[in-house]
């Protein structure tokens, strides 16, 4: 039986994650070894002992006693806090989703990676702030890992296994998010709520507000080079207000693969499940005709700076991922928290970027999580508001 684990799994991929075990065989066909959450302890502990997890995480130190209480009478091992996420990110497992949302989710993405195996991975942020760190700890260990997000299980699907050789650059699409059709001048007064809501994709709400600053789109960026070790200039966005094509790989001999479906998170997270093999999934069938037309245009750069931020972040190399990464996170969290408007996360994120680049530069590529974890919270003080 293989050994799974859920990081994240009360969160918005999680519980797909937990949804597709449940149809696709659930106890019978998957051992369960630990699921982690937050703060909803309850959510937390009927999907551990649905699924008979071996262990039930919460990040949270002060709600180890709410959990035990939920899993009173199950053998389901209830732990809390930092290092229990790690411990049980050591628990031998044959794959392992990671989908904890921000930078919380590297150490345990780490220590997933060099026990072997296969690691899904939908926690960009681990990607972008320490790209190098992962392949190389993956390389050591044997481990896979397989992208979850779906621009990138999209790019991985249309390359096919083909060599990069034959690869003159890609495309990933982006819905625009909430704020695509706004004139420019309301975007200042753009309230947290209106952030949050997004046309296509029902996702969490950080990722939902970052789809609407296009933070998320420069991310995945930098994710798409980290994770397939393409050059920058290789790697373009465009704006596809439907979300039925998902990326294009553009072949040196003037041929393009595009990967389509529609907008449901399950089918790239189904397909990291089962792959190498395919298997039916509970995904909406792509309809075409009812879909009508298939509209493009390109990335403006103005209602979006993130995406220049992008480009920057890849030429300064180093620390920089990790610097841009949580320098987004403050503001992120400074906008929602209501200390600072939308239009205040690209300059803030800007300035953090400016700042630290100009008292010591970005350095070496980071080789280890510490070096990570100090440029994080470097770049954090300097961003908050
Ligand atoms: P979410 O907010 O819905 O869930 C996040 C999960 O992480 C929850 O289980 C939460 O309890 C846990 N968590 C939050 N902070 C934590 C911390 N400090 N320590 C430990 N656990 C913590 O997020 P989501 O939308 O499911 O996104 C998860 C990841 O997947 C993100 O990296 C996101 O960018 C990526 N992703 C999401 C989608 C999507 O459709 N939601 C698509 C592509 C990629
Ligand atoms: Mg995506």
């Amino acid at each position: 039986m293989r050994r799974i684990s859920i990081f994240g799994a009360t969160g918005s991929v999680g519980a797909n994650g937990v949804d597709l075990i449940r149809r696709g065989g659930g106890v019978d066909d998957y051992q369960v070894v630990a699921l982690t959450g937050g703060r909803n302890i309850e959510r937390l502990a009927q999907m551990a002992r649905d699924l008979r997890a071996e262990v039930a995480v919460t990040a949270h130190p002060e709600l180890l006693e709410d959990l035990r209480a939920a899993l009173a009478g199950s053998d389901v091992r209830a732990a809390a806090g930092e290092a229990a996420l790690t411990e049980a990110a050591a628990m031998p497992a044959d794959w392992v989703l990671s989908a904890i949302v921000g930078s919380a989710g590297l150490a345990p993405g780490l220590t997933a990676l060099a026990q072997g195996g296969v690691l899904a991975l939908a926690n960009k942020e681990s990607l972008v702030c320490a790209g190098g760190l992962l392949r190389r700890t993956g390389q050591v260990s044997g481990a896979t890992i397989l992208p979850v997000d779906s621009e990138h299980s999209a790019l991985f699907q249309a390359l096919g296994g083909e060599s990069l050789d034959s690869v003159k650059d890609v495309t990933i699409t982006a819905s625009g998010g909430a704020f695509r059709d706004w004139p420019l001048e309301r975007l200042a007064a753009a309230t947290v709520a209106q952030a949050s809501t997004h046309p296509n994709w029902a996702m969490g709400q950080r990722i939902t507000i970052d789809s609407a600053s296009m933070f998320n789109k420069a991310m995945e960026v930098i994710e798409a080079k980290e994770f397939f070790g393409l050059a920058p200039e290789q790697i373009n966005v465009l704006v596809h207000p439907e979300s039925i094509i998902h990326a294009i790989v553009n072949h040196i001999d003037g041929g393009s693969i595009a990967h389509l479906g529609a907008p449901d998170m399950r089918h790239a997270i189904g397909y990291a499940l089962h792959w190498p093999e395919r298997r039916a999934l509970p995904v909406p069938p792509l309809d075409l005709a009812r879909a009508g037309s298939l509209t493009f245009r390109a990335p403006d750069e103005i209602r979006w700076p993130a995406l220049r931020l992008a480009r920057e972040v890849m030429a300064a190399g180093g620390a920089a991922g990790a610097v841009f990464n949580a320098a987004k996170e403050q503001a992120l969290d400074d906008f929602i928290a209501g200390r600072i408007r939308f239009t205040d996360m690209s300059p803030r994120v800007e300035a953090t970027l400016d700042s630290l680049s100009a008292q010591a530069g970005f350095g070496d590529d980071p080789d280890t999580l510490q070096t990570v974890l100090h440029w994080d919270a470097l770049a954090r003080q300097e961003a908050a508001a």
